[in-house]
């Protein structure tokens, strides 16, 4: 009787976890991660379920299964180990997958040096990195429209933008960091990575006590990457995320050290940012510390941040004790070269230490972000302005498809524009422009008249009777009386 109260109170305390061992190394580096945290009194229960290259190779092209998203959804927090996909095959990616199906749509990667223990160009670097997750060029919409062109969408969101903005202000805030930067290219995509800045300029005004500043993202990089120092927390679009994400954490010394959190406002995954090293499985040899990172990241998730802060410091004293896996151990620095799960063996045996050199973490206030829910905003006022037409050209006279086009024009309704790879060619274009087979015909209303979406069929429908192959058309709006489409490049 006695027993079975103290098993429900152990039970009350337990969290229920989703893991994955994944492919490659992930079944040892899982091993070690879980040992390593249960040692330290994680308080919880494990589903285990199949992901990866099995699956995929059982003909499943997602690589899980749907009762093992059943199981994900039910648990909510999923520790996951690399995965390979195979090569070829229409295989597609599981990390995109998951983080799209079930809305993670913050990446959290935190980037330090652990000088002088692992070896960095950058002693001082202390950076986190808040990636978008959901949107951008990753919603993997691409058409070939012409033999010679295909497309790839880029879909920037306002919900998107705030939800991943606010997130990085709320983070920097918990964490008592002084500075959020932004990442765009907006001097370019003045439209979608426009959007990107204008949400983060808004949302920084509510956190007056942060520093915050924009940065282009080509010299931003290569600020980040010669001079780690000048910042503390990134938030950026999807893409350059994941690029500059693994730069951060290359040049700490090591992407095998740098674990990271996918968090959506109802489930969140914790991983590795390396992959499943094929070459190095099976052989006792891997670094774990990518996964534990991810598994400290989830435990103060999950509010059980004494255990999360007992790993971490334990970890930190276990690298500063010079006890190093092949990937980061180096003659000099590192005293004792050390497996998996030897390594895995240290670390318990420092659970309760504190390092002495490199400065101990406190987790006391680092519980999940809880941020308020999206709100939509009042409809704007849209109106339709005009229209772009692209067609599918073989010819390499931007007059001559001018005055082919100029053929669908209507009452009011004028060819204003040709441009290609979003150069304008007509009128007045140079003939140095290379162009290809894909070109984009502006039409729009004249002065006094205005265009509505019959006169787009009644364009289209000229198309047709004139045989001219259009591929596809984008409606000119805007919003709030503000023109809210690019002009061609040169107009
Ligand atoms: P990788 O990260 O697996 O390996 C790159 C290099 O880093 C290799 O030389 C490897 O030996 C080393 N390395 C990586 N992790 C290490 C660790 N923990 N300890 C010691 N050394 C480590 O990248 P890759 O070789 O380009 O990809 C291999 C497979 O992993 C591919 O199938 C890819 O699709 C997959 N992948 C999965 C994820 C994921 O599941 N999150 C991420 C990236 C790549």
């Amino acid at each position: 009787m006695q027993l079975c109260v103290v098993n429900q109170k152990i039970n009350r305390n337990m969290t229920k976890i989703t893991i994955a061992k994944g492919d490659g190394i992930g079944p040892e580096i899982m091993d070690a991660t879980l040992e390593i945290i249960l040692a330290a009194g994680a308080k919880i229960e494990i589903d285990e379920i199949e992901v990866g290259e099995k699956v995929y190779l059982a003909g499943n092209t997602s690589g899980i299964a749907s009762e093992a998203w059943d199981i994900i959804r039910r648990n909510k927090v999923f520790l996951k180990a690399p995965i390979t996909t195979p090569q070829g095959g229409g295989y597609k990616s599981l990390n995109v997958t998951t983080r799209k199906f079930l809305g993670l749509y913050s990446n959290v990667r935190p980037c330090r040096s652990l000088h002088p223990f692992v070896s960095t160009k950058h002693p001082v670097m202390d950076i986190v990195i808040v990636r978008e997750n959901e949107e951008d060029l990753y919603a993997g919409i691409e058409h070939q429209q012409t033999d010679e062109v295909v497309q790839c969408l880029k879909l920037i969101s306002r919900p998107g933008c705030e939800k991943i903005v606010r997130y990085a202000f709320e983070y920097a805030r918990q964490q008592n960091r002084k500075k959020v930067t932004c990442f765009t290219k907006d001097n370019i995509m003045k439209q979608t990575d426009g959007l990107f800045h204008q949400v983060f300029d808004e949302i920084a005004r509510e956190y007056p006590e942060i520093e915050n500043e924009h940065w282009i993202i080509d010299i931003g990089a290569a600020k980040m990457a010669d001079t780690p120092e000048a910042f503390d927390v990134i938030v950026m679009p999807n893409l350059y995320g994941d690029v500059l994400s693994d730069v951060a954490a290359q040049i700490t010394g090591s992407v095998g050290l740098a674990g990271s959190a996918n968090i959506g406002e109802e489930c969140a995954m914790f991983e590795a940012i390396h992959g499943s090293a094929p070459r190095r499985a099976g052989q006792n040899v891997a670094n774990p510390s990518g996964l534990l990172q991810g598994a400290v990241m989830m435990l103060n998730h999950i509010g059980q941040t004494d255990v999360a802060e007992k790993v971490q410091n334990a970890w930190l004293k276990t690298l500063e004790d010079g006890i190093h896996t092949y990937d980061i151990y180096k003659e000099g620095t590192s005293k004792q070269k050390v497996g998996t799960k030897e390594f895995a063996q240290a670390v318990i045996a420092n659970l309760g230490q504190k390092p002495t050199i490199l400065k101990p973490v406190s987790y006391a206030n680092n519980a999940a972000l809880s941020l308020p829910k999206y709100q939509r905003k009042s409809p704007m006022k849209k109106e339709l302005m005009g229209v772009d037409l692209f067609v599918h050209w073989p010819g390499t006279e931007p007059d001559e498809l001018a005055s082919i086009v100029k053929k669908l024009e209507l009452d009011g309704v004028k060819l204003t524009m040709i441009t290609n790879r979003g150069i304008k060619v007509w009128p007045e274009g140079f003939k140095e422009t290379f162009c290809t087979d894909h070109w984009r015909c502006r039409f729009k209303p004249e002065q006094g008249h205005s265009i509505g979406k019959s006169d787009i069929i009644r364009i289209l429908q000229g198309a047709l009777d004139q045989n001219i192959d259009a591929i596809k058309t984008e409606n000119l709006y805007s919003f709030n009386d503000k023109p809210a489409f690019s002009l061609g490049q040169g107009q």
